[in-house]
């Protein structure tokens, strides 16, 4: 099994980290060619969704991922990968991906709590830590995706088919059990 990691901006070395904790060997898609290396999973990073979807669009990697997640390559967005994927995103008018029945919020707590830590119960894991950086929610599911885990209240991870979501940053605690959660949607178990 190989996972590229989109590395156009912000925390992908952190979740190459937690691959290779793993044992799992990934690499970076920075440009197009890197395409041609066959990969069986796709990390999107956190960090800010209209940075990294303009840069996928200028290097004309948007419409060959699109065309992948559509087609059944699994796919784990965190954070602002979790808006690049979501189908509608109600306090912004762009969407990107848009291949998940997901409504997303940005930006969704705000100011004063822009950034905090907590523990959840991820459905089928446990609980976990639960890392949130200027962190959207989803406000809704559709369609088949189900909700994997909810944080007072607010769904903070989703599945749907080969696309997993969290609005938190499991790259940024020691915990391997959401990367081990996608390694095994990979290998389909
Ligand atoms: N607020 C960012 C965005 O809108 C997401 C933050 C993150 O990925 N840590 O893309």
């Amino acid at each position: 099994m190989r996972i590229a990691v989109l590395a156009l901006q912000g925390a992908f070395i952190e979740h190459e980290k937690m691959l290779a904790r793993l044992g799992i060997p990934s690499f970076e898609i920075r440009q197009r060619r890197d395409l041609d290396t066959p990969f069986d999973g796709l990390i999107i990073p956190g960090g800010e969704s209209t940075v990294q979807g303009k840069l996928m669009r200028e290097l004309a990697l948007f419409d060959p991922l699109k065309d992948r997640i559509e087609k059944g390559l699994p796919v784990f967005g965190t954070c602002a990968g979790l808006l690049l994927l979501a189908k509608k995103i109600d306090n912004d008018t762009r969407v990107h991906f848009a291949t998940m029945d997901i409504v997303a919020r940005r930006n969704a707590y705000g100011r004063q709590l822009g950034s905090f830590s907590t523990e959840g119960e991820f459905r089928g894991i446990g609980v976990i830590p639960m890392t949130f950086i200027r962190a959207p929610y989803i406000e809704s599911v559709s369609g088949s995706a189900e909700v994997l885990a909810r944080v007072d209240g607010k769904i903070v991870a989703a599945r749907q088919g080969n696309q997993l979501v969290t609005a938190f940053h499991p790259e940024l605690n020691h915990d391997l059990s959401v990367h081990t959660y996608f390694a095994n949607m990979i290998s389909g178990q």
